[in-house]
């Protein structure tokens, strides 16, 4: 039967980036979730993967034919102290699959056990930050966020030990590629311009095989600012909270990766913080565009080798391609704004009316998400969707903001009813709150009852549409319920 027909263009790259390194193999796995639709888009044999053979390969028992499995290496800045020596502590890439539509991704088992990578840990994962990476990834996938995913998640049938001993999991993580700003931090670290030189090839091959090249160098830099500014926006509109952008959890293809201590803003304050080790509130809200931003500079710092061989010529040259970054981000974050706002395109005056918005919102302790589906609902009373019953009165909170809105959508040549289905598009309704996917997790890993997990899985596989079946999920936190700390899967 077939089973995934894995290909493994990584180990062309010199062997200082990666090493050999076969998972360690677990007592019992069972089965959590397999991601049906993911599956079939990779081209890989459901019936097979289900099967008991299919499970153990989740596992890390089996290793189907064609994996070449590997660990790669990595630096990385973390919350800004620089770290030569990371690298897949706890993950193994399996190989590469090409999807039916013939795009590569990367193939990867998170939790499976040691590598020469793993310094003092133990190369595992609990169960309940592979569910919150479940949940999440997917969340973001279906609010069109570029993102790695999760193709399926196994329990290990062992023990993993932490502040308190927990079950075992693994995550089938599914990526574009799982190379970081860290991955060319640590081969710039190697001093090998061959090595540097060729991931740059490799990546920009990869990821960007249309961009015209003159200094590959360059142009990977401006690909990856570009692709980051457009990630960044995208979170930012949906009230996400990374918690820990350090350089190597951030992508060179843009797409959102370590779903560790992140979580999604109920109510809005610019200042809000989620993880447990962020004391300094670096990767706080506000701060994500700038954090990226100074992610991005390290990167041009890793290629400056490669961009000219005067430094000061190269640094001048990557200094630019840095600069457009504040000018990306704002183009995609203002044509999100427009959109959620049903304004077809900003105006200079529109900056004092959203900036209002969201210090109302900040004053009144407003949810993100449902503030936001309010507008949309009120844009057109006829053809509006049922309404979530929200806590808040966010009509009265947002007071004389209101007419405000209401006057300038007047200058819309749109429908209200297309305008508000172009709302309903971008405003969700359910989001994973962190207390609804803190249930999910205790009950699955206290009870092994992972029956919440499922029913929060599938109301998040449609954001956009209200259904007052589910009700509970779109409502914010009651004050007891609200999680005021995340912690990151170590
Ligand atoms: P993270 O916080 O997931 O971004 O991980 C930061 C670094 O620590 C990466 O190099 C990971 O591979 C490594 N790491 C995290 N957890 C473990 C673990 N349980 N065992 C080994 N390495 C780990
Ligand atoms: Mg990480």
């Amino acid at each position: 039967m077939k089973q995934i027909p894995f290909q493994n263009t990584y180990t062309s790259l010199p062997g200082k980036l990666f090493r050999h390194t076969q998972p360690t193999p677990v007592k019992e796995p069972g089965l959590i979730s397999i991601n049906n639709d993911l599956a079939r888009n990779l081209g890989i044999n459901l019936e097979w993967l289900k099967s008991a053979n299919g499970i153990e390969t989740l596992a890390g028992n089996h290793i189907a034919k064609g994996s070449e499995p590997i660990s790669s290496a990595y630096a990385g800045h973390q919350f800004g102290v620089y770290n030569p020596q990371l690298g897949d502590g706890r993950a193994i890439l399996l190989g590469e699959v090409l999807s039916i539509k013939g795009e590569r991704f990367d193939v990867q088992l998170k939790g499976s056990g040691r590598t020469i990578y793993s310094r003092g840990g133990d190369g595992r994962s609990a169960l309940g930050p592979v569910l919150r990476e479940y949940l999440l990834c997917e969340a973001m996938h279906i609010l069109s966020i570029p993102t790695t995913r999760a193709l399926a998640a196994v329990t290990t049938g062992e023990d993993v030990i932490r502040d308190r001993i927990l079950p075992g999991a693994i995550l089938a993580r599914i990526a574009k590629s799982h190379i970081r700003i860290g991955t060319f931090q640590y081969a710039a670290a190697t001093e090998d311009i061959k090595t540097l030189s060729a991931l740059t090839d490799y990546t920009l091959n990869r990821h960007y095989a249309d961009t015209k090249v003159e200094i590959p160098a360059l142009s990977l830099l401006k690909c990856a600012v570009k692709a980051q500014a457009e990630l960044v926006s995208q979170w930012q509109l949906v009230g996400f909270i990374h918690g820990v952008m350090n350089t190597d959890n951030s992508l060179i293809s843009g797409e959102t990766i370590d779903y560790g201590p992140c979580a999604f803003i109920d109510h809005y304050h610019p200042d809000t913080v989620f993880s447990s080790i962020d004391h300094g509130g670096r990767y706080s809200y506000k701060n994500q565009p700038a954090i990226a931003h100074w992610n991005l500079t390290m990167l041009a710092q890793a290629l400056l080798p490669l961009i000219h061989k005067k430094t000061e010529t190269a640094v001048e040259m990557a200094q630019e391609v840095i600069n457009i970054f504040p000018k990306y981000f704002s183009s995609y974050h203002n044509s999100g704004l427009a959109r959620k706002l049903g304004i077809s395109k900003l105006q200079d005056t529109d900056g004092d009316l959203i900036n209002s918005l969201f210090e109302t919102m900040s004053n009144a302790k407003l949810d993100f998400t449902l503030t936001f589906r309010y507008l949309s609902d009120i844009t057109n009373l006829k053809s509006s969707q049922e309404k979530i019953d929200t806590p808040q009165n966010i009509e009265m909170e947002l007071g004389n903001w209101l007419p405000r809105w209401l006057e300038r959508l007047e200058l819309e040549k749109i429908e209200a009813s297309e305008r508000q289905k172009s709302m309903y598009e971008v405003n969700p309704v359910f989001i994973p709150r962190n207390h609804l996917v803190e249930k999910a997790i205790k009950s699955a890993t206290e009870d092994g009852d992972f029956s919440e997990f499922h029913l929060l899985s599938k109301v998040l596989s449609s954001p956009f549409s209200y259904n007052s079946k589910y009700e509970r999920y779109g409502i914010p936190p009651r004050p007891e319920q609200v999680v005021k700390q995340t912690f990151c899967g170590t």
